[in-house]
């Protein structure tokens, strides 16, 4: 196997965005140069990193040198640029192979999926630093943001993950409160971007109990509280299920309802706003939300959302399922899986590539029609729901969160 001399010719960390090429020169020799700050082989190929603000330079100082540039490959995208030749020499290369995409992949860092860095019994105590109602005037409930600091402990996390939060207090059997778990609502680098941050997404559970009497959720009423300032109690993180996969060019499609979006404001984050932060991330592939929720002013992070799919039209589809406001052709309520069955056709074929992940997070009762829907579409086309999602699910491309 060809093993590659790539050197690094210049390095400039603040300017990460700018573009780099692969020279790769044969015939190069040291002679005439006086001051070389990377080895360059005698004979045979060399590959070199430059950066687009040197190319000229390099180019002259390689002329200098009596190589020739074969290949000049642009570091990031896989057609190859016609090589420019710098010398008289007619000299043809066997060698000319630009770097693929799979190489480059290959040096991208593995980043580990961290699980149970804080347990119950020794949870890290955050600091509520931001809790906001995103549920806009007229609408159903409270839902709030919340935002905890992270910068007096070890805590970090991927998006698709969740932590763990003990209520204070005792249950009605004197117990302390066990933990609750919330799915994560911030990227890895959390809202502030400096990684010691994360952020949730919380609706007031409110219910009536067989006696007819309207019962508060503990841990959800204790935050959707909570003062700025105050301390926090958090375990985790916690959950494989969820998570993002390194490609920048797959279909993501997000089927959620209510706070189910938190994941999936994590991963549009990741992919649309955070691209400086991420230069080994450039979402590219096509992400599609679906997003249920009763009431236009439901619409959770409505504003950055719409300005994400309007910047990002090629990249980022925005579908919502208004149930109170929209209704399906026979009449009936628009959810989520009303959604899924009008575009039954166009999803199927999407989901048969093989870079199509599918997830599904809020609801239950979504499930179950959504299922049904594909199952139709199989049929349809000679092939079979069950296989085809079992199939998915082994390749890690069908993720389900439901409560
Ligand atoms: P919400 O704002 O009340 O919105 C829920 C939406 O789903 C409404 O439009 C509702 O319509 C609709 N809906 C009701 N029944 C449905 C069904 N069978 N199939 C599809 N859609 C249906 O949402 P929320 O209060 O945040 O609740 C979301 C649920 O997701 C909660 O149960 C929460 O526990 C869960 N959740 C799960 C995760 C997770 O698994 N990681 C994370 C966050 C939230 P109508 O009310 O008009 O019928």
């Amino acid at each position: 196997m060809k093993k590659f001399n790539t050197v690094k010719t210049f390095s400039n960390n603040s300017v990460i965005e700018e573009r780099r090429f692969l020279f790769e020169v044969v015939g190069i020799s040291q002679q005439g140069s006086n001051n070389l700050d990377y080895p360059i082989r005698q004979s045979g190929t060399s590959f070199i990193t430059v950066p687009y603000s040197r190319m000229n330079q390099e180019m002259t100082r390689i002329n200098r040198l009596g190589g020739k540039i074969v290949n000049i490959t642009p570091i990031g995208i896989n057609t190859p640029v016609q090589a420019q030749s710098l010398s008289s020499s007619s000299e043809k290369t066997t060698n000319n192979k630009p770097m693929t995409q799979a190489q480059e992949k290959k040096e991208k860092k593995e980043v580990k999926v961290p699980v149970n860095i804080y347990r119950p019994k020794n949870p890290f105590m955050g600091k509520c630093i931001e809790n906001y109602e995103l549920v806009a005037e007229g609408g159903s409930g409270t839902v709030r943001h919340l935002t905890f600091d992270l910068s007096d402990g070890d805590l970090h996390y991927l998006e698709g993950q969740s932590i763990g939060i003990i209520p204070p207090g005792e249950d009605e059997k004197g117990k302390p409160h066990k933990l609750r778990l919330y799915s994560i609502a911030s990227t890895r680098h959390g809202d502030n971007l400096d990684d010691k941050t994360v952020s949730l997404c919380v609706r007031q559970l409110e219910y009536q109990n067989e006696e007819g009497e309207t019962v508060q959720g503990v841990c959800s009423t204790y935050l959707c509280n909570l003062e700025e300032g105050a301390d926090v109690a958090i375990t985790g993180p916690v959950g494989k299920e969820m998570l993002l996969p390194d490609d920048e060019d797959a279909t993501i499609v997000m089927l959620a309802t209510g706070t189910g979006i938190a994941p999936f404001r994590a991963f549009l984050w990741r992919m649309f706003k955070e691209r400086e932060l991420n230069p080994d991330y450039q979402f590219k592939g096509l992400a599609w939300l679906v997003f249920g929720i009763p009431y236009t002013q439901n619409i959770l992070y409505k504003e950055e959302l719409e300005k994400m799919a309007e910047e990002y039209s090629d990249n980022f589809r925005l579908t919502y399922a208004i149930s109170r406001e929209q209704k399906t052709d026979d009449g009936g309520k628009m959810y989520v899986q009303s959604r899924v069955s009008e575009y039954a056709d166009e999803l199927f074929e999407l989901i048969q590539k093989p870079n199509t992940h599918v997830y599904m997070c809020g609801l239950k009762g979504m499930e179950p029609p959504i299922s049904e829907t594909f199952t139709a579409e199989a049929e349809k086309r000679g092939m079979n729901w069950d296989e085809m999602r079992k199939q998915m699910k082994k390749e890690h491309r069908w993720h389900v969160e439901v409560y």
